[in-house]
């Protein structure tokens, strides 16, 4: 049992496999591609691309630095059923804060009206949120989390100027 690299859909049998990369269908494994490839990117340029992330400006205010992953975390139910995700967004502190906020509230609001989930699951989603109000990632350097999405967003750089490439030689 293992659980989808792409959709994170818990896999219970079979599945495609590519490495150590696992999907649940091919249609993940498609959607996952720029996953499987990124693999192949070499630490070095991935860091140095993180680290000009991370010094830039921030991609929602336009504000300064430092820019790091900021996940928030929701929830909302309504009778049996409870839908619960984590949104991780590059932004500068102050953004990321404001959405944590955002979220906390939203499920304070809609997090509760459903069970069991609901009630087991709305105070998870505010405490991950208010842990990351009150800490968030190291300033002097990019985090584990940056450094993964940078590295899929090159990858996905490259998927699409391959696609680019192949529509134009048509
Ligand atoms: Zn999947
Ligand atoms: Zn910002």
């Amino acid at each position: 049992m293992g659980t989808c690299d792409f959709c994170g859909t818990t896999i219970l049998f079979g599945g495609v496999k590519d490495n150590d990369l696992r999907f649940c269908n091919d249609k993940c494994h498609q959607s996952g591609y720029p996953l499987v490839i990124s693999r192949d990117i070499p630490d070095d340029i991935v860091n140095k691309n993180a680290e000009e992330v991370h010094k830039g400006a921030c991609p929602k205010c336009q504000g300064p630095g430092p820019i790091d992953v900021h996940t928030s975390f929701k929830i909302y139910s309504l009778l049996l059923f409870t839908s619960y995700n984590s949104v991780p967004s590059i932004c500068c502190r102050s953004c990321g804060i404001k959405s944590q906020v955002g979220n906390t509230v939203f499920s304070m609001l809609f997090g509760w009206w459903g069970f069991p989930y609901g009630i087991l699951m709305t105070p998870v989603q505010i405490i991950k949120n208010v842990a990351g109000i009150i800490k968030g990632p190291d300033k002097t350097q990019p985090s584990e989390g940056l450094n993964n999405m940078v590295r899929l967003l090159i990858a996905e750089k490259m998927v699409a100027q391959q696609n680019a490439q192949q529509t134009a030689s048509n």
